[in-house]
């Protein structure tokens, strides 16, 4: 597993200055890391009977979508405000500064569904929490939220369902 944390590259100040941004692009780019990632996520998963995994604009979509494809099961996107075209459910959140906007189509999850949720990263938990509150919204069973890695230390996952999340890594 350790190889897999050290080929994700650090970018101090990065967005902005005192942040030091998990770069997983390296971790994407190299064949063996991308496959080996996502077959000990899907993996997990094999057997639960997993009909939908629900990705995360926008590094969420990439790991996601490769779970899904593993596992047989569709995929419902959350996207950015304004890019979903037909009907749209959406949730706003708290921001440390301002606020953001996520939506997802109505009928992406059926009533009784069972899901995952994807991203990359687990910072705050703001996200996956804004996400469990839509997919809960539309009825779906959410069986678990798996992450590439999680920042441990912002304790994001005391925001999120107990005993229903999962890292591959953490930091
Ligand atoms: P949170 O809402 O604070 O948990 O932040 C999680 C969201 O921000 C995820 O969608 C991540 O893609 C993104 N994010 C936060 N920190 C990082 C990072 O260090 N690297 C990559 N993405 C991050």
């Amino acid at each position: 597993m350790n190889e897999l944390k050290d080929i994700i590259r650090d970018v101090p100040d990065f967005p902005k200055k005192g942040i030091i941004f998990k770069d997983i692009t390296t971790l994407l780019a190299d064949a063996p890391s991308f496959q080996r990632m996502v077959d000990l996520i899907a993996h997990r998963y094999v057997g639960k009977k997993i009909s939908k995994v629900v990705v995360v604009e926008a590094r969420g979509f990439v790991i996601g979508a490769a779970l899904a494809y593993k596992l047989g099961a569709g995929v419902a996107l959350v996207r950015k405000p304004g890019k979903l075209p037909s009907e749209t459910f959406s949730k706003t959140y708290q921001l440390e500064y301002g606020s953001d906007t996520l939506e997802i189509h109505t009928d992406a999850i059926t009533k009784g569904e069972r899901v995952i949720i994807a991203d990359d990263i687990l910072a705050t938990g703001g996200t996956m929490a804004t996400v469990v509150e839509m997919v809960e919204a539309l009825g779906g069973e959410i069986v678990e939220c798996c992450f590439l890695a999680e920042l441990e230390f912002l304790g994001g996952r005391k925001r999120l369902p107990e005993g229903k999340v999962y890292s591959l890594l953490t930091f």
